[in-house]
């Protein structure tokens, strides 16, 4: 249903079928702020629907919009109660909110601290382990290639092979990364 044909239904539920419900659920499966916009400025004729629609808008649109377009002087029927029972809500996600933040801090420090188990492990290196440059054995008796360097992803590297290139990452792993992103 596009904008005018959603604005014409709208205005049928609000003025021939008048069911406020129906009309505040009509705007929540569209969810368009025109059609909210249309549903609000009823309530210069209509104070009465100013409390149902603030209880059926939460989660869906700004309640400061609604309270907003309240005239000076307007008396709302239950304005009070329905005001009391969002803030309560408000409140109520705030506390939500606030506990989860609390568990993801909790999950990353978790997290951070496997990682920096993990980073200080001791890393094996075998004589079968291959130079992932020049792809000759990692470990040569009696060459200048027996000093290696050595990744936390288990690369292993002569430190000739690998001097004057990034040590800060396993080269063998970047390629990797470049193949997948491909
Ligand atoms: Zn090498
Ligand atoms: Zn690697």
């Amino acid at each position: 249903m596009g904008g005018v044909e959603a604005a014409e239904a709208l205005n049928v539920i609000l003025h021939r079928i008048r069911d406020i419900e129906m009309a505040i659920e009509f705007c929540k499966e569209h969810d368009d702020n025109d059609l909210w916009n249309a549903l609000i400025n009823e309530f210069s004729n209509h104070p009465e629907i100013v409390t149902k629609v603030l209880d059926g808008i939460v989660d869906y649109f700004s309640p400061a919009v609604i309270v907003g377009k309240i005239k000076m002087g307007q008396n709302i029927p239950n304005l009070r109660q329905s005001l009391i029972k969002m803030l309560w809500h408000y409140n109520l996600q705030g506390e939500i909110l606030s506990s989860a933040q609390q568990i993801q801090l909790n999950d990353y420090f978790e997290i951070h601290s496997e990682i920096v188990t993990t980073q200080r492990r001791g890393q094996q290196v075998s004589n079968e382990q291959m130079c992932s440059l020049c792809h000759r054995p990692v470990l040569m008796v009696g060459t200048h290639f027996n000093c290696i360097t050595s990744f936390e992803c288990g690369h292993v590297y002569h430190k000739p092979c690998i001097q004057g290139k990034l040590q800060k990452n396993c080269k063998e792993c970047n390629l990797w990364n470049l193949t997948v992103e491909k």
